[in-house]
């Protein structure tokens, strides 16, 4: 790269328009759409759609809500011209069927040919207006050009709306000056005025001027003064449709089609996750979600966004980038812990303001809900290293109802954290649980060295309960018994006299779990002994099952962790030992590795 890159590149010097009014209006309502995947999107793939992806992909773009859909280059090739009738044959009434032609006369007579029995056309026709392309690559005059559109646009009339065995076909005719954004813009009005004149377009069948940033050379508030001045100076402004059609070659496609909207576009010609030449089209996906998330509703449906980024996917063989807005994989989900207690925080609140009927989205770092692109709230918060304690808890929260106590949470990070940094890797959601489930001996699938059998408590009055129970400990079933002044403290009692040891409650919470018949209480319990302490988790639809399984959840973790002195049993379980594997083999390939490098 050069020091001083002013010695080979400069400015891109923009009309000059101080009275722009642009800055100060809004998009207020959805412009209207052109998809151009099937042409300028298809036409720049490494692998073009083959016959059936194309008709797959049409069928979408109508699935979505598309009205205009850009289908081929008929006089290009037969398998543009075959694909051309297909749309024809398969469009409903309201779809206006697009082609692309260049201005030579034999070449419109075989698109003409190529569009008979459509209810509705639009027959795109482009010229190179920019001084570049005109004196370098078409060796045109200005005149020379003005002449040519004329002549094609006259060409065009007459085998269309002037011709009497055309009159079943609804005509639009589109223009686009070439490099609209590195041509002069007095210019660009002036050839376009001329077409005008030669096309004589109404209120009621506009002709559409599609001015296109074919090369992105500028900011995109150059682009927006281009079109406003445009937008103000082409007359009978109520006979034309002003369209957009921004490629990203300084990756400012999405902005320079938002400003010109509010410059006076009111068409947008794009591809669905910004397919096209070079860095692409326009993405429509990210302007419209765009819109959408302003509140402001677009007219297509991206309800079921995965379906449409699967075709897109299937038939352009691109993948959509993780990262890409609305689309990516990853761009509803949250890894870093503040992200994820934020997040958790604001659904909470939100669930409030909704019992107060305030309808309104608002969670931290998510600016659409998920769920009205089709996507699920799972799926938000993922667990990697990075994640805090928020993440786990949201994991357990919504798969198993759990809502761990604060402390409890952080405990369980450390745990997860471990696991994810051992492994190098996030954590999927049955991992987490997997986790959770046997580093607190929760459920059934925790090996367990100390279980109770049965038990039974008797209340003796308001200050003491009785417990009689049998616990199972090394295959043996030992009797236990103890009091105390409630169920917990008389069951903590028993045990601790059965193993001779003073266990303590550090703390103790319970919420209930679901709904009507089906609630279950969810109790948590730290207990400590010998200067160790412990959580543990139960989870029942008798709220004294719970305790009573929390407890020994707890004691369970007690013994793993040695607090009790005898000789533990070995107290590996099938998950613990295949997390050990994983992390065992990354080390002998990282070993491996270093070696290698080493020779
Ligand atoms: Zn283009």
């Amino acid at each position: 790269m050069l020091r001083d890159p002013s010695s080979k590149y400069s400015r891109f010097r923009a009309i000059n328009l101080p009275d722009r009014t642009w800055p100060n209006n809004h998009i207020d309502k959805a412009p209207r759409w052109l998809a151009t995947d099937l042409r300028d999107g298809n036409q720049s793939l490494p692998d073009p759609m083959s016959v059936k992806q194309k008709q797959e992909y049409f069928q979408k773009m109508i699935e979505i809500g598309l009205k205009e859909i850009e289908v081929s280059f008929p006089s290009a090739s037969q398998t543009d011209f075959d694909f051309t009738r297909y749309a024809v044959s398969h469009a409903p009434d309201d779809l206006d069927i697009q082609v692309l032609v260049q201005s030579r006369e034999h070449l419109i007579r075989r698109t003409i040919e190529s569009l008979q029995g459509a209810k509705r056309a639009i027959v795109h026709t482009y010229l190179a207006t920019s001084d570049l392309f005109r004196n370098v690559v078409f060796g045109l005059s200005r005149k020379d050009s003005i002449a040519l559109a004329v002549k094609t646009a006259k060409f065009v009339r007459s085998l269309t709306k002037d011709d009497p065995t055309q009159q079943a076909t609804h005509w639009t005719y589109e223009f686009s000056p070439e490099c609209f954004s590195s041509t002069p813009t007095e210019f660009a009005v002036e050839i376009c005025q001329a077409v005008k004149d030669a096309w004589e377009p109404s209120v009621e069948n506009p002709i559409i001027f599609n001015l296109p940033a074919t090369i992105e050379v500028s900011t995109p508030n150059v682009y927006a003064d281009q079109i406003e001045y445009f937008s103000r100076h082409i007359g009978d402004r109520d006979h034309v449709v002003v369209s957009l059609h921004c490629h990203n070659d300084r990756g400012c496609s999405v902005a320079a089609t938002e400003l010109g909207l509010l410059a006076g576009g009111d068409r947008v010609e794009g591809c669905l996750f910004g397919n096209g030449e070079r860095t692409g089209n326009v993405d429509i996906v990210t302007l419209a979600l765009n819109m959408y998330t302003s509140g402001v509703a677009p007219n297509l449906d991206f309800s079921d966004l995965k379906s449409v980024i699967d075709v897109a996917e299937r038939c352009n063989k691109i993948p959509v980038h993780a990262r890409a807005p609305y689309g990516g994989s990853l761009v509803t989900c949250a890894f870093s812990g503040s992200h994820q207690d934020a997040i958790k925080k604001g659904f909470a609140a939100q669930e409030k303001r909704r019992g107060e009927g305030d309808k309104t989205w608002q969670i931290p770092y998510l600016t659409l809900d998920p769920r009205d692109i089709g996507r699920n709230y799972e799926a938000v918060i993922r667990v990697n290293s990075q994640s805090g304690k928020g993440g786990a808890a949201w994991i357990i929260q919504r798969n198993l109802g759990l809502d761990l106590p604060k402390q409890m949470q952080i405990d369980f990070s450390n745990v997860v954290q471990e696991n994810a940094d051992n492994l190098g890797r996030e954590l999927k959601s049955d991992e987490i649980i997997s986790l959770l489930q046997n580093h607190y001996n929760f459920d059934n699938c925790a090996t367990k060295i100390i279980t109770v059998k049965d038990y039974n408590f008797h209340k003796e009055s308001d200050q003491v309960t009785h417990l009689d129970a049998v616990v199972s400990m090394d295959q043996k079933d030992i009797p236990i018994h103890g009091e105390g002044n409630g169920p917990i403290s008389s069951f903590i009692n028993a045990l601790s006299e059965a193993l001779g040891v003073n266990i303590d409650v550090e703390s103790y919470t319970e919420h209930s779990v679901g709904l009507g018949s089906k609630t279950k209480a969810a109790t948590y319990v730290k207990l400590s002994l010998n200067g160790v302490s412990r959580w543990g988790i139960g989870m029942h639809e008798s709220i004294t099952r719970a305790s009573v399984n929390s407890i020994m959840s707890a004691v369970n973790s007690l013994v793993k962790a040695g607090a009790l002195e005898r000789d533990t049993l070995n107290s590996k379980d099938e998950f613990t030992e295949k997390i050990e594997k994983e992390v065992e083999q990354n080390k002998k390939r990282e070993a491996a590795g270093k070696v290698k490098a080493k020779l």
